[in-house]
């Protein structure tokens, strides 16, 4: 049989229901959101006359959802559209809707009966074939649906997503025993492509494997703080970004994902587990239980391990006195040694080996435990480490999973400093280190393997995610400087990886452009460029620009510009295709090198926008050109150009510095158009953004021909001030604000000339590069550059 899903339904609207009906319709498939009737009325529903029998009571739980999803933070839609493919339904009128389901995903409170009581419904319901799924955080799958027909336990599995299911990497599938092979992969392989997903297959054991770790992490954390006498900021200081950790750390991470659900993750284990050691770290600690009695569980409610005061200062609680103390800080040598050291790997065991030392002591006696706890628990909760690691990784952000944290520190060592504490260690361990197996990981001629039951097994390689470090690894690079490396990815493509500083393009990056542009037209089909580190790019080098133009350096800064426009021409006039492959922030430059390019490949999480002007500046390397052009040519054939339209359209986008908020929205504010693509899982991009150079050229690719652009000239130029100036006057823009914008409708408009003119794009790029020079000279731009530099954020002056 095969599967294919277009359809699903959703059972539960509350926080995880809403947020995976929203990311379903994220990833373009139609969804039926259901909830409850409510049993009763509200007071505003009393006063309207309504009753139970009236729709909009009905309705009311899963309308109330909906409405949600379009003012949640971080939002769980990637565009307003998501919301159409929501269609709202409720649990009595309309279970007919759930024969239209490929897949139905159970997500209603943590209860067993609660979820035995409406299988029993979808089972009624649903049609022979379509797969059915929980999201429970730990309830044994195969207890929900014991009952149920034969069909239905066939099509049955566990699908547990994270909060938030946008932005949480880890799915965890858990299939029974009468799951059908066919149906597992099948959800796997959706999981991935699809929902764009890192799919861990666990076992239906309490909480699978990223809660039940995690769960177990957190509380050896908070039990050591107590018996070290450590305090809340103190311990968040320690195990955040220095251990690879989100900056969330401990604490933070628990007020966000609240206090009470986190009680009763934990508590499900505790319910679930015989070992009285087990159950003994699993026992929530007193003061826990307080603060959720007092109502204080975290971010949903204004305070739990932290309070915002009103002067804005962040308070911590003391867990003896329940009383809320200024943050501390933990600080100490081992502390100060591991920030020197570069990498996680080297931190960690820079700052474990610090014997004595209050912090090394403290992170060993929380990271010695989930060591053990995850070796013991492999072949239980999961079939290998790798599982493990990924698990912990993709759930909780850990840049390490707990085996790659222990090759870092040392498997040897470590397991004979735990033998000297007297703690055991699991068995299978042992074996391995006596084989003369130092690492559970290896790398061999470009392979990984991992151990796994007395051997290296090799790690399957998913094709689609393309790795640039183990490329290099392997075959090295083309050619490289310090801001930008030309890597062979296979097939006759090249790819050009940025890896300066936050990626900033200053002149080593436009140097590799132009000479990997050059290679790549003499030896290659074609050229991706993108990267794997945090953002594709976040601008131009504006200290290299701002120091320039304090030192009245403006021939040099002329130059500077030149060449930035010289780059993107080179990108758009390649002989062979360029793609770009954007990702997560891609700002001023980063947009300046992807616009000219043939095509864009985009990550789904791309923040695409011309932000120049939140740092006193319009975009000067060929960004406001492109821009409009690209907005030019996304017109259907043989529609009227309203150019006037267009003009302010940019003109609005480029003055707001508007910032996409996912490659959906940059295609409808026109950062990407109908020729450019958006990726369903971010680490395929690459993948599909060289899939996408072979098809360019495969077709024949040719390079655009150099066209006129027909511009406003002074007509729209005029409308575009006005349109400024009235913002000016009504106080929402500053005198510096109307400064910049004026420069910015001269260069839409093609200076003063007629409406309708058709220009050179070299005429634009002047007008671009001179507006942009005479503005680095302003003081009040260099005040706002210098804030952003300094602060990290724009300064309205
Ligand atoms: P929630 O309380 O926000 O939402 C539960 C929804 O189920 C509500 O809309 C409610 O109206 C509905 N509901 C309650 N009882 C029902 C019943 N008897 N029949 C039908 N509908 C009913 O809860 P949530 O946090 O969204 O959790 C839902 C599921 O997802 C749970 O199984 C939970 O363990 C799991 N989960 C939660 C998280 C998380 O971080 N919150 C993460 C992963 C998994």
């Amino acid at each position: 049989m095969t599967y294919s899903i277009k359809r699903a339904a959703v059972i539960g609207s509350g926080v995880m229901g809403s947020g995976i009906a929203a990311h379903l319709a994220n990833a373009g498939l139609s969804v039926t959101m259901f909830d409850r009737v409510p049993d009763s009325l509200t007071d505003k529903e009393k006063k309207q006359g309504f009753t139970l029998e009236d729709k909009k009571v009905r309705y009311r739980i899963v309308e109330e959802s909906k409405k949600k999803l379009l003012k949640q933070k971080p939002s769980p839609i990637t565009s307003k559209k998501s919301l159409e493919l929501i269609q709202v339904a409720n649990l009595e009128d309309d279970l007919a809707l759930l024969s239209e389901a490929d897949w139905i995903v159970e997500v209603i409170v943590e209860n067993l009966e609660a979820k035995k009581e409406l299988f029993k419904k979808v089972d009624a319901h649903r049609r022979t074939g379509a797969i059915i799924s929980s999201n429970t955080s730990g309830i044994s799958v195969e207890a929900m649906i014991a009952d149920s027909s034969e069909d239905m336990q066939e099509h049955f599995l566990g699908t547990h997503f994270f909060n938030p299911p946008r932005y949480l990497k880890l799915l965890e599938v858990i299939p029974t025993d009468k799951t059908r092979t066919e149906v597992l992969s099948f959800m796997k392989t959706f999981g991935e492509d699809v929902l764009g997903k890192g799919v861990v297959e666990a076992k239906d054991t309490p909480n699978f494997i990223a809660n039940r770790i995690g769960t177990y992490g957190l509380l050896v954390t908070v039990q050591e703080m107590e018996k070290q006498g450590l305090s809340v900021g103190e311990v968040d200081s320690i195990t955040g970004p220095l251990i690879g950790r989100p900056k969330s750390a401990t604490f933070r991470t628990l007020d966000v994902v609240g206090i009470d659900t986190f009680y009763h993750v934990a508590n499900n284990v505790y319910h679930h587990v015989s070992d009285p050691k087990e159950k003994g770290i699993f026992t929530v600690p007193d003061f826990l239980k307080q603060m959720i009695d007092k109502g204080w569980i975290g971010a949903k409610s204004g305070k739990g391990f932290y309070e915002k005061k009103k002067d804005r200062t962040i308070v911590e609680i003391n867990p003896s006195t329940l009383e809320y103390q200024e943050r501390k800080k933990l600080k100490t040598a081992a502390v100060e040694l591991a920030k020197q050291e570069k990498g996680v790997k080297r931190k960690m065991k820079a700052l474990v080996n610090q014997k004595g030392d209050k912090a090394s002591d403290f992170i060993w006696s929380i990271i010695k435990p989930v060591l053990l706890y995850s070796a013991d628990l492999v072949g239980e909760i999961a079939d290998d480490v790798v599982s493990i690691d990924d698990a912990m990784k993709w759930g909780f952000g850990w840049e390490l999973g707990p085996f790659e944290i222990w090759d870092a520190i040392g498997v040897s060592a470590a397991v004979e400093r735990i033998q000297d504490e007297d703690t055991a260690v699991p068995s299978w361990v042992l074996d391995m280190l006596e084989e003369g197996n130092e690492t559970f990981y290896k790398q061999e001629k470009g392979d990984s393997y991992f151990y796994h039951e007395d051997g290296y097994k090799q790690k399957e390689v998913n094709k689609k995610e393309i790795s640039l470090a183990a490329i290099k690894e392997q075959k090295g690079v083309i050619k490289k400087n310090t801001g930008a490396s030309l890597i062979d990815i296979g097939d006759g493509v090249a790819l050009l990886e940025f890896h300066s500083r936050s990626n900033a393009i200053g002149l080593d990056i436009i140097q590799m452009v132009n000479e990997s542009i050059e290679e790549v037209n003499k030896n290659y089909k074609g050229l991706v460029i993108g990267n794997q580190g945090k953002n594709f790019c976040v601008g131009a080098n504006l200290a290299m620009m701002l120091m320039e133009a304090q030192d009245d350096n403006i021939f040099e800064l002329d130059l500077v510009i030149r060449q930035f426009q010289n780059m993107t021409m080179n990108i758009k006039y390649s002989d062979r295709p360029v793609v770009a492959a954007p990702f997560n922030m891609t700002l001023g430059g980063g947009a300046e090198v992807s616009l000219p390019a043939a095509a864009i490949q985009a990550s789904p999480e791309t923040y695409m926008g011309l932000v120049e002007f939140g740092v006193g500046l319009i975009p000067g390397g060929g960004g406001t050109k492109e821009l409009y052009l690209k907005e030019l040519r996304n017109l259907p054939e043989g529609v009227n150009i309203d150019l006037t339209k267009i003009a302010n359209d940019v003109f609005e986008k480029v003055a707001m510095a508007k910032v996409s908020t996912s490659a959906k929205e940059a295609m409808e504010n026109g950062y990407l158009n109908k020729n450019d693509r958006i990726s369903r899982n971010p680490d395929h991009v690459l993948y599909d953004a060289k899939k996408r150079v072979l098809s360019l050229f495969n077709e024949g690719y040719e390079k655009p021909v150099r066209e006129k652009i027909p511009v406003v000239g002074e007509a729209g130029y005029a409308a575009m001030v006005m349109g400024a100036k009235s913002l000016h006057y009504g106080g929402y823009a500053s005198e510096h604000d109307l400064k910049i914008a004026e420069k910015l409708a001269y260069v839409l408009s093609g200076g003063r000339i007629k409406e309708g003119t058709e220009i050179d794009e070299q005429v634009m790029l002047d007008l671009e590069r001179e507006a942009f020079l005479s503005l680095i000279a302003e003081p009040l731009t260099q005040q706002r550059m210098q804030h952003m530099l300094v602060k990290g954020k724009p300064l309205r002056n």
